[in-house]
C-alpha cells in the first residue's frame, strides 16, 4: 500500500540499540512515528544512517569525554538493494537506502527509511557525511536528508505522497527539491505547487537551533536542485544568510510550534507567517514503566491503543498505584546505587527528584547549587539523580555539568546527589519511572516544550517545574504536581509544600496528585493526541478517512 504522508527528520529514537538520536528531537520523532504505527496512518519516514551515532559519554576528571557510539546497524536496518544519486559539489554522490520497520500495537508497519553515504565508490569526503550525528558538514547532511530522501521516496515508488512533514528545518531543502521536481514535470514553475505539500514544525525558540548556511556556499553545492533564481531564494529564505526555518515555513502550508506557549514566542520570532501550535506528547507504551502497564492493563481497557483512555486512571485503587510505583522506584535505587559516579547512597524511603535531559545553559541543571546551606538543611528529607550529555561543541553546558559533579561530590553525607553517565533511553526509562519528583528549571521561554516530564507524570512522578511549554498547559488543566513561580519558591516550594505532603500525607494527598498527573497529564501529553492534531490541522485530512485497515 502505498503511503500518503512522508515524516522527514534529521533524527529518530525509537530505542537504545538504533544510535541515531541525541534528545528531545530524535525521541519526539520516535514517538510519533509509533503513535503513527498504532493508529494505522500510512506514513513513511526519512532520516540518516549514523554509523558513528552521537557519541557516548564518560565523565573524567568530572568533565565529559566522548567517543564513538557505533551499533549493529546490518543486523538491525534491511538493505533493500536501492540507492540514489545527489550532486554535491559539482559530484554525483550515491546514497544508499536501508528500511527499518517500526511496528504498532496491533501489528501496522511504518517503514522508516536511512540515507547512507558510506560507500567505497564515493569520494572520501563524502563517505563521512553521514557518520555521526550533528558532526561533521551539516549543510551536507542536509542536502542527503532533504533532496536525496525526496529522490530516494521516489526511487522506492512512493509516489503517492500527498503531505511532507518536515520535523525541524534540518530537512528544508526536500522543498528545493520539490520544487524542481514539479517544475521540469509540468514546466509550472509556482511555489504554490510545493506549498501544498508541506508541513513544518519548529522545535525551539534558541537561535543557535535555527541553521544559518551562506548563499554561495548554497550555489556552489547544489546547483542542480536551485531552480530558484537568487533573488526568489533569498526572498523566501533571507536575505543576508540562507536560513532553513524560513526557507521551511515560506514553502509551507501548515507551520506550528509545540507548546502553545512556544506558538506566541515563534509569532514574535517569525512575525510574517502564520503560526500554529501543537503540543508535544510522549509514547506512553515505550515510557510507563513494566509495573505502571500491568496496572493499567488490569484497569483501563485500551490504553495502549489510545492513551487518552488514561482518563480511567481513578478507578486504580491507590494502594496499587503506590505499589507499582515502590517497584519501578526501588529498582531504580539500586541501579543509581551501583552506577552513580559522585558517591551518593540513595534510600528507598526518600523524596528523590530526577533531572535528566541535555546539559545546556538554559535547562539550569545547577539550580539547587544556588543556595547550598538551604540545599544542605534538607539532607535526609529528599536526595537528587542528575544525567545528561551535552553537546560535544557546548563548552558551557559542559561547565554546568562539571560544576554538577563536583558540588555532588563534595557534598558526599551531606545530601545525597548520583549523577550518571552516559544518558539514553534506558537511563531515562529508569529514572522518569523511579523518581518521585520530576524537576524542571529552564530560563522562560526557552523551553519549546519539554517532553521528559511528560514521560515522568504517565508514572506517577509529579512535575515540578518552571512555567514554560508543556507545564504551563499541565498545570492549567490541573494535571499534577507543583508549578516553580519564580526563583526564590523553589526551596520554599519544596520545604513547605512538598515534603510535608510526601512525609505526611502521603497514602492520600500524593496519590492523588499521582492521579491527576497521570489522569489529567497523562491522558493529553500524548503521541496519540498529538498525531491525530497534526493529522486534522497540519495534513487537513480526517482521521477516519485515511486509516488503513
Ligand atoms: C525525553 C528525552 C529527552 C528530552 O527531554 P527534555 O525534557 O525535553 O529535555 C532527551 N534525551 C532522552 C534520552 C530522552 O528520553
Amino acid at each position: 500500500m502505498k503511503k500518503k504522508f512522508a515524516y522527514f527528520s534529521a533524527e529518530i529514537g525509537l530505542n537504545n540499540q538504533m544510535k541515531t538520536f541525541s534528545g528531545g528531537l530524535g525521541i519526539l520523532a520516535g514517538d510519533t512515528i509509533k503513535a503513527m504505527a498504532d493508529l494505522r496512518v500510512p506514513l513513511c519516514a526519512v532520516t540518516l544512517l549514523y554509523k558513528k551515532g552521537f557519541f557516548k559519554q564518560e565523565i573524567e576528571n568530572n568533565y565529559q569525554k566522548e567517543s564513538e557510539d557505533t551499533w549493529d546497524f546490518q543486523k538491525i536496518l534491511t538493505d533493500i538493494n536501492k540507492q540514489v544519486c545527489v550532486n554535491i559539489n559539482g559530484e554525483d554522490i550515491k546514497v544508499k537506502i536501508w528500511r527499518y520497520e517500526q511496528k504498532g500495537c496491533d501489528g501496522y508497519t511504518i517503514p522508516i527509511y536511512y540515507l547512507d553515504t558510506d560507500l567505497n565508490e564515493n569520494p572520501d569526503w563524502a563517505q563521512c557525511i553521514t557518520n555521526k550525528l550533528y558532526q561533521g558538514n551539516r549543510l551536507y547532511q542536509e542536502i542527503v536528508l532533504g533532496i536525496g530522501g525526496v529522490r530516494a521516496l521516489r526511487e522506492i515508488g512512493e509516489d503517492k505522497i500527498e503531505k511532507f512533514h518536515m520535523n525541524e528545518g534540518h530537512s528544508s531543502f526536500l522543498t528545493l527539491e520539490l520544487y524542481r521536481e514539479h517544475g521540469q514535470k509540468t514546466n509550472d514553475w509556482d511555489e504554490h505547487c510545493v506549498r501544498e505539500k508541506c508541513i513544518f514544525t519548529t522545535h525551539t525558540p534558541i537561535p543557535a537551533g535555527h541553521d544559518k548556511f551562506e548563499y554561495n556556499e548554497i550555489y556552489n553545492s547544489i546547483q542542480e536542485s536551485t531552480h530558484l533564481i537568487p533573488h526568489q531564494l533569498k526572498k523566501l529564505a533571507g536575505f543576508d544568510m540562507l536560513n532553513t526555518t524560513k526557507l521551511a515555513m515560506s514553502f509551507s502550508n501548515h507551520i506550528n510550534a509545540v507548546s502553545k506557549k512556544h506558538g506566541e514566542i515563534t509569532k514574535q520570532m517569525f512575525p510574517e507567517y502564520q503560526i500554529h501550535s501543537i503540543t508535544n506528547g510522549i509514547h506512553t507504551e515505550t515510557w510507563a514503566h513494566k509495573s505502571i502497564q500491568k496496572l493499567f492493563d488490569k484497569y483501563i481497557h485500551g490504553w495502549r491503543k489510545d492513551n487518552t483512555n488514561l482518563k480511567k486512571v481513578f478507578q486504580i485503587p491507590d494502594n496499587e498505584l503506590l505499589q507499582a510505583h515502590k517497584e519501578a522506584k526501588n529498582e531504580m535505587i539500586e541501579f543509581v546505587n551501583q552506577k552513580n559516579i559522585t558517591g551518593a547512597k540513595l534510600k528507598e524511603d526518600v523524596l528523590t527528584i530526577g533531572f535528566a535531559r541535555r546539559f545546556v545553559k538554559y535547562k539550569q541543571a545547577d539550580l539547587i547549587f544556588e543556595n547550598i546551606e538551604q540545599l544542605i538543611k534538607l539532607k535526609g528529607k529528599v536526595q537528587f539523580i542528575f544525567s545528561g550529555k551535552s553537546h560535544i561543541n557546548d563548552g558551557l553546558g559542559k561547565g554546568i555539568m562539571q560544576r554538577v559533579i563536583e558540588k555532588s561530590k563534595q557534598l558526599n553525607g551531606k545530601i545525597e546527589i548520583a549523577f550518571l553517565e552516559n544518558y539514553d533511553i534506558d537511563i531515562a526509562k529508569k529514572l522518569i519511572s523511579g523518581c518521585d519528583l520530576w524537576l524542571n528549571t529552564p530560563t522562560l521561554p526557552n523551553e519549546a516544550s519539554g517532553t521528559s516530564g511528560m514521560k515522568a507524570v504517565v508514572n506517577g512522578c509529579l512535575h515540578f517545574s518552571k512555567l514554560d511549554g508543556w507545564a504551563i498547559e499541565s498545570y492549567q488543566m490541573n494535571g499534577g504536581g507543583f508549578p516553580i513561580t519564580n526563583k526564590d519558591d523553589f526551596f520554599n516550594t519544596l520545604e513547605y509544600k512538598i515534603i510535608p505532603k510526601f512525609y505526611c500525607n502521603y497514602s492520600n494527598q500524593w496519590v492523588g496528585e499521582m492521579k491527576l498527573a497521570i489522569g489529567n497529564s497523562g491522558s493529553y501529553f500524548n503521541t496519540h493526541r498529538m498525531v491525530k492534531e497534526y493529522i486534522e490541522l497540519a495534513y487537513k485530512c480526517k482521521y477516519e478517512d485515511i486509516r488503513e485497515n
